[in-house]
């Protein structure tokens, strides 16, 4: 058996400043309450009295956590796997221009492969590439569909130093529990001047001031650490990485809208949705560092 982790100081920066922000239900598998906290000092959300590594997996099993899964039952995960599509050409792009033109193959690690859409686009653009995934599902079903065999995450430790050109994390920093260690490794396998794009839900957007506790991307307890621009641009700094730039993630406010009104509402609320992923796009135009999901940028200079 496993056991709870409850934190007496910020996870990111170590400052015993921290205050109860609000609680948050598990609305997908557990039902439980959860408290998240606020550091005053780096500004990092956590969620408090979080399952350890050994006690989280339980509250990954359930069929409506679509990240591991396929499945197109039903509007949501249709409206999902078309966003998705059009998400994954356009994640290449950005990583695309975010590496350069190399005279050398271009090699991507991707950590939190998923079934491995992603990987195989990099893999079809020319590049090498390397997957890493805990999900032994994911990673059979990724074999299976795409012939790239993905790794167990433990092995992010041992590859070798000073390898990628880039580094991809699409939503997957926020669920890690070796938050630092990990920081470190990116930091160590990627060349100099490589890049990793890491995207993340920001709780400081408009979606989520609108939706509060049912904001569907506190995700609780499988989202550990709830960042913002400010959060993230000081953790990448005591890395020893460069916050070089923010690129928003427009659907993804839809999407959490979307989910959110499920949770509020008990029932699919499609008009409302749109329009607060409308009204909060709308201040992100004006305001990217308000934006409901951003990639950011870390360079290693
Ligand atoms: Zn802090």
């Amino acid at each position: 058996m496993g056991s709870f982790i409850t934190r007496t100081s910020c996870p990111c920066c170590g400052s015993v400043d921290i205050v109860k922000a609000l609680a948050c239900k598990d609305f997908t598998v557990s039902n439980q309450i959860f408290d998240i906290m606020e550091c005053a000092s780096c500004r990092l959300r956590f969620t408090q009295s979080i399952p350890d590594q050994t006690a989280i997996g339980p509250y990954y099993q359930s069929d409506s956590y679509i990240s591991h899964n396929d499945t197109d039952k039903g509007l949501i995960n249709k409206l999902y796997i078309k966003a998705r599509n059009y998400t994954l050409s356009w994640k290449m792009k950005l990583l695309d221009k975010s590496a350069g033109n190399q005279e050398h193959k271009r090699e991507l690690l991707d950590i939190g492969a998923g079934t491995g859409a992603f990987l195989d686009k990099v893999h079809q653009s020319g590049w090498v590439v390397t997957g890493l995934e805990p999900d032994e599902g994911a990673r059979k079903i990724c074999f299976n569909k795409y012939g790239i065999q993905c790794e167990s995450p433990e092995n992010l430790f041992k590859l070798p130093s000073q390898k990628y050109d880039a580094v991809t994390m699409w939503h997957v920093l926020e669920h890690v529990h070796q938050l630092h260690e990990y920081l470190d490794q990116i930091k160590r396998v990627l060349k100099t001047g490589g890049v990793a794009l890491i995207a993340l839900p920001n709780y400081t957007s408009n979606d989520a001031e609108e939706y509060k506790s049912f904001w569907a991307a506190y995700d609780v307890p499988r989202h550990l650490y709830h960042f913002s621009p400010q959060a993230m641009a000081f953790l990448a700094s005591q890395h020893g990485m460069n916050l070089e730039s923010m690129s928003p993630m427009w659907l993804d406010a839809f999407y959490i809208a979307m989910l959110s009104e499920q949770y509020k509402n008990k029932k699919d609320n499609l008009l409302a949705a749109i329009w607060n992923g409308f009204k909060s796009n709308f201040y992100a135009f004006k305001d990217k560092k308000v934006c409901s999901s951003l990639v950011y940028l870390l360079r290693n200079d």
